[in-house]
């Protein structure tokens, strides 16, 4: 604004400027010295806050998601699906659950090295990341193990986007600088809410016995679950 008199503080945090305070004055009474003591406290009182609430983010990131590969952890799904389960209860919609598996990975490992075993990790969840659309949750559930959490989406949902990641890995060798070219295949399980079970251990379990399958009959391939028998007691 177009004040004749300014008084101009940054806030601090972590030596960043994270904001100003600024005062304007009418008409050509000037701010004194005490004024700019009095805003540079206030100043300084509010980079320490901002700094505190910055920490407190990374603190929480930090606990919810994976050191390897960046994505979420399986503490964070655990508290999204519960949300996801909730809201789909009230709405009476579907959502479903892929459970990944890279094939063979030990062998990648013994043959290229842990290393280069990490750095295909790495690149693997960034695919997949990409595969998902914004709303979905993916993480790393353990090892070379992943899940995706696709809110809003039915069996054939499921199904065609797990096909869709399945041929992003199974289509493009994973490339390092200097180093051989990798191929990788992915199995996924699919399971799908309510068809498929009713809570968080039955939908995954669920999905673990369809990615059993995608296993012995012969991987880089996707399976969907099978549907409980009439009658039977789903355990959440
Ligand atoms: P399958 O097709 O049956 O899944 O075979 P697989 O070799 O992938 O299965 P298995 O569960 O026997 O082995 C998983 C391997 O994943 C073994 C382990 O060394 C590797 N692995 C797990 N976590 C990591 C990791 O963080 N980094 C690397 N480099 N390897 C990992
Ligand atoms: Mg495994
Ligand atoms: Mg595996």
């Amino acid at each position: 604004p177009r004040f004749p008199v300014t008084l101009a503080v940054p806030l601090y945090s972590s030596q960043r400027v994270t904001g100003v305070i600024v005062l304007y004055r009418e008409g050509a009474f000037p701010f004194d010295r005490k004024d700019l003591d009095t805003v540079v406290f206030l100043a300084e009182q509010g980079g320490v806050a901002i700094e505190n609430v910055l920490l407190h983010e990374d603190a929480q990131r930090l606990s919810l998601t994976d050191g390897l590969t960046g994505v979420w952890n399986r503490r964070y799904l655990q508290m999204q699906f519960k949300q996801t389960l909730a809201s789909a209860n009230r709405f009476d919609r579907p959502f479903s659950v892929l459970l990944l598996d890279l094939d063979n990975f030990k062998d990648v490992n013994d043959t290229f090295g842990h290393q280069r075993g990490d750095a295909i990790l790495i690149e693997f969840a960034q695919r997949v990341s990409a595969a998902l659309r914004e709303i979905d949750t993916f993480v790393r559930y353990g090892g070379e193990e992943f899940v995706c959490l696709l809110s809003e989406t039915d069996i054939s949902g499921a199904r065609t986007t797990a096909e869709k990641i399945r041929q992003t890995i199974s289509n493009d060798p994973f490339t390092a600088v200097g180093e051989e070219p990798v191929s990788l295949t992915v199995s996924i399980g699919v399971a799908c809410y309510p068809l498929h079970g009713n809570g968080y251990q039955s939908l995954i379990e669920a999905a673990d016995q369809a990615l059993y399958r995608a296993k012995e009959e012969g991987r880089d391939c996707v399976r969907v679950a099978k549907r409980p028998a009439p009658g039977l007691h789903l355990a959440t």
